[in-house]
């Protein structure tokens, strides 16, 4: 897999975050698709349609970013489980932060955040994931 075509979806209840990541992102060549919440992120993946990457915000409703985290970091499935993971977090959620890097979280970007920085991340967690997987 090419990471250029790496599959990501991206999770926030704020759609203009979404499109913001989305424009990026997809003008990058990776292919984008949304969510609006990690309930609406964990049913799309029960459902088989799995990402190569997540970005995922830590405030959401129904279920937030470090749950969702602690959710996908306990499926018995290894696909699942090892899932890489970017959260989008605000100043506030330090302890989000901490919790979920603790829990697998595999980097995270501070909201307001840059969309180059936010590309630069994307691919180095890709990469590694890539090097990881011996591909
Ligand atoms: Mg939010």
């Amino acid at each position: 897999m090419l990471s250029q075509q790496a599959k990501i979806l991206v999770a926030d209840d704020d759609r203009v975050v979404r499109r913001i990541v989305t424009v990026k992102l997809s003008g990058l060549g990776y292919e984008l698709s949304e969510a609006e919440d990690g309930r609406e992120v964990l049913d799309r993946i029960e459902g088989g349609n799995l990402p190569d990457l997540l970005i995922v915000d830590s405030l959401m409703p129904r279920v937030d970013g470090l749950s969702l985290v602690q959710t996908l970091r306990a499926n018995p499935d290894r696909r699942i489980s090892s899932l890489p993971v970017i959260m989008l977090t605000s100043r506030s959620s330090e302890k989000d932060v901490i919790e979920g890097l603790e829990a697998g979280l595999d980097d995270y970007v501070t909201k307001p955040f840059s969309p180059d920085e936010l590309a630069a991340r994307v691919r180095t967690v890709l990469r590694r994931r890539e090097h990881a997987s011996g591909g």
